[in-house]
């Protein structure tokens, strides 16, 4: 096993999968498929789910919400999607707690570092919501901050696109992909990693970014026994 303790970022959009908007059930169930898989094995996994399928707060602000209350929208979007990731694991047969950043019971617990490891001891995936609590933030810093607290060896950035590029791969067919990266050459090649916010984070308290294709199945075992896919950065 490459890493006992991990935190994965799931981005809300990757949840879409071919939809325009809200959860695709094939994506979900892939997701839970493998996070069961993974769990299975004993690693220890931290969930940081995105919102931007539902709702993002910048977009609300183009709508004429104020934007605190638009970037509450987008946490409570990332609550939903928590929810029903929570409910996929448990449907796949694995054990699943819900955590969120600000008082929500029952929804879920409110977060503390030590239930989370209390949950990952009696084996329990820890899906943490709510972003940071905060307006202004994303749950790529939020990703960064659990990953860092919970003091996890990688923080897994699964999206749909299999690692870093020179290019957007999506855009640019030119596109060369990097199979690993120091904090500062990405900085420096203004490579899209993480916002900079979170790339500030995991770069200062030295936790490494992967990112990876989570959409296919199988990718996340790859990852936690060793397999080098995606994108390595790290100082
Ligand atoms: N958000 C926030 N504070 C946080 C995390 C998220 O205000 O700590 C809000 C913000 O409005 C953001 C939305 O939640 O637009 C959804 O999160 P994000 O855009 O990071 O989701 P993703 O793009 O990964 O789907």
């Amino acid at each position: 096993m490459k890493y006992k303790r991990i935190l994965l970022k799931l981005s809300g959009e990757a949840l879409m999968g071919d939809d325009k908007y809200g959860i695709n059930t094939q994506v979900l169930t892939s997701y839970a498929k493998q996070i069961k898989e993974v769990a299975d094995l004993g690693v220890e996994i931290g969930i940081v789910i995105g919102g931007g399928n539902i709702f993002r707060g910048l977009s609300g602000v183009s709508k004429g919400f104020d934007r605190v209350k638009g970037d509450q929208m987008g946490m409570l979007a990332t609550v939903i999607n928590s929810l029903a990731l929570q409910s996929a694991i448990e449907g796949a047969g694995g054990k699943a707690k819900v955590f969120t950043a600000t008082k929500m019971e029952p929804v879920g617990e409110l977060y503390t570092k030590a239930k989370v490891l209390e949950g990952f001891q009696q084996g329990y995936v820890a899906i943490i919501a709510g972003g940071t609590g905060n307006p202004f933030f994303t749950t790529d810093t939020a990703s960064a901050l659990r990953g860092v607290e919970i003091e996890a060896e990688v923080l897994l950035k699964g999206t749909r696109v299999d690692g870093v590029y020179t290019a957007d791969p999506e855009k640019d067919k030119k596109a060369v992909k990097f199979d690993e990266l120091t904090f500062t050459e990405a900085y420096e090649k203004k490579l899209k990693v993480m916002d900079l916010t979170a790339f500030t984070m995991c770069s200062e308290n030295n936790l490494p970014i992967l990112v990876f294709d989570m959409n296919t199945l199988g990718n996340l075992m790859k990852v936690v026994t060793g397999e080098r896919i995606g994108t390595l950065v790290k100082n």
